[in-house]
């Protein structure tokens, strides 16, 4: 598990918000949340709506939001709905998310027109990840240089 549990549900139940509204149905999986959000959590905020964002794209796993510190003419963040905190976790308890996430990203890029593009999940505080939710970051628009600082 990935230590996010804030509230106990079976695996395969729904939760439901206080306000009567469904939670997204939990996975049941090893490495699955036991909840589709966490508390305090910025892109779960987002993902629920009560943190604005520009959101570009939505499917049913993934929605995608332009960065607020854009890098490239297109920069937006492709993250699961439920939370995960990091690529490898999605992978784990949800490999079709992660799959739908790449998939998510392409077609983001298509959309801006983008043929060529990088994809980037920061993994660690070490390696950049500052927003502990799943996000793939999807850069176009710019000669990408190689190495990334
Ligand atoms: P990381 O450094 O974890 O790989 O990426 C986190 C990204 O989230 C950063 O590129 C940062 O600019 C972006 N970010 C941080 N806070 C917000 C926010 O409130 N809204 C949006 N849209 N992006 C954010
Ligand atoms: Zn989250």
């Amino acid at each position: 598990m990935n230590g996010h549990v804030s509230q106990t549900s079976r695996p395969g139940t729904r939760l439901t918000r206080d306000d009567g509204a469904p939670c997204v149905t939990m996975a049941s999986r090893e490495g699955s949340p036991v909840s589709a959000s966490e508390d305090g959590c910025l892109f779960c905020g987002i993902v629920a709506g009560d943190v604005p964002s520009e959101i570009v794209h939505t499917t049913e796993r993934t929605v995608a939001f332009r960065d607020v510190n854009a890098q490239a003419p297109t920069h937006v963040l492709v993250v699961p709905k439920d939370h995960y905190s990091n690529a490898a976790e999605l992978a784990a308890g949800d490999p079709a998310g992660l799959a739908e996430l790449v998939a998510t990203a392409q077609a983001v890029a298509a959309a801006e027109g983008h043929d060529d593009y990088r994809l980037v999940f920061n993994t660690g505080a070490g390696a950049g990840q500052t927003v502990f939710h799943t996000h793939l970051h999807v850069l176009a628009g710019r000669p990408m240089t190689w190495p990334p600082g």
